[in-house]
């Protein structure tokens, strides 16, 4: 797996000019959607990035160490500090508080160790994380809830981003406001990649891309303006012509027309190429596309390359299973996923090989 870091900096960047009255951050969960956290957390430090989102205090606490000395806020989404308040004190991670107890847990430390930060989130429609509006209407009514916090700010996720015209995202708009109201002033932070394609009045004051940061399509029917981030290959273990009709792979209900060429490459479903490509998926070789035939394997896969030039399909040449053509979202469609789960999912064996850091 290639990591073209210029131009996870390039599509910061890109997006960031989209809402120039709103500052950027940067969501790097899940090792940065399985880019690897450390490095592109540096490459968008570097760019100027001051403010990280993660989902746990582990990816937080790792985050910290990668980024050392470089300015950066790190907000904990999953910020429930039950056992954990040593944790966020030692890597200086910002909680983001979704409950009541939490922020209860979190106003008592923060008053016994003279004040501390935590970003609140709302839940304006999504259902998922969040205090709801009786639970904000009971912050308003007794602000002491509050007592040593200082608000980061304030935030909801949008659930429809992706669709333009879905009348949630003017719902959860005008909920997000009427909730903001009755709480102190604070900053607020509404959009994900697909909220800032919203327009200027989704932005806030704080921006949280993910996806498009690494070149994921956020919009549903649109061509993707985001440069492409990834590049993901396999190696090539054998290849062999087939004499007769037969049979690939587990199952044997595959048959392979004698006189094909196939080729078995080193990687399969452990590697998170989902075992869902198996028959219907593809990548490609010199730019020609070649179908993935027969069963996906926990550790292999195999592939029709008849037709392509022999040179290119000896063992140690590789296939490209990600490119620019072919590209996350597009490997996606054919498992029947999106690009988010593709990259997620790519796996600890898979090398990650980081391109165009220094630069920034
Ligand atoms: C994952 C996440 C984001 C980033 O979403 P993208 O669609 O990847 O831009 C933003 N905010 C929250 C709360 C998230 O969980």
């Amino acid at each position: 797996m290639t990591v073209d870091l210029a131009a996870v900096a390039d599509n910061w960047r890109a997006l960031a000019r989209r809402a120039p009255g709103a500052a950027c951050g940067a969501v790097v969960k899940a090792d940065a959607y399985g880019l690897g956290a450390a490095e592109v957390g540096r490459a968008l430090s570097r760019a100027g990035c001051r403010t990280f989102f993660v989902a746990t205090p582990a990816e937080g606490a790792a985050l910290r160490q990668a980024l050392a000395a470089a300015p950066a806020e790190i907000l904990v989404f999953d910020g429930d500090v039950e056992d954990d308040a040593a944790r966020y004190d030692g890597h200086r991670l910002t909680p983001v508080l979704g409950t009541l107890d939490a922020l209860a847990r979190w106003s008592r430390h923060a008053r016994a160790h003279g004040g501390r930060r935590a970003a609140l989130m709302l839940d304006t429609g999504m259902t998922r994380l969040g205090l709801d509006p009786p639970d904000a209407a009971a912050v308003a009514a007794e602000p002491d809830r509050l007592a040593g916090i200082e608000l980061a700010f304030v935030m909801s996720h949008l659930a429809c981003a992706d669709t333009p015209h879905h009348p949630l995202n003017a719902a959860q708009k005008a909920a997000f406001d009427a909730m903001r109201a009755r709480l102190p002033a604070a900053p607020a932070s509404f959009a994900n990649s697909a909220g800032i394609l919203l327009g200027a009045g989704f932005h806030y004051d704080l921006l949280r891309p993910g996806a498009a940061l690494y070149g994921l399509s956020v919009v549903s029917g649109r061509p993707n303006p985001m440069q492409r981030v990834v590049r993901l290959q396999a190696r090539i273990l054998q290849a062999r012509i087939v004499d007769s009709k037969t049979p690939v792979g587990y199952g044997a209900d595959r048959l392979i027309a004698a006189g094909s060429t196939l080729a078995t490459i080193a990687m399969g479903y452990a590697d998170g190429l989902p075992r869902a490509l198996g028959d219907c998926g593809s990548g490609r070789i010199g730019g020609t596309p070649v179908p993935l035939v027969g069963r996906v394997s926990m550790d292999l896969a195999t592939l029709d390359v008849t037709g392509i030039e022999p040179g290119l399909v000896r063992p140690g040449c590789v296939v490209d299973l990600i490119d620019d053509e072919h590209d996350a979202d597009a490997l996606a469609a054919e498992a029947g996923t999106i690009g988010y789960e593709i990259l997620a999912r790519i796996g600890g064996r898979v090398r990650r090989i980081h391109r165009g850091g220094a630069g920034g």
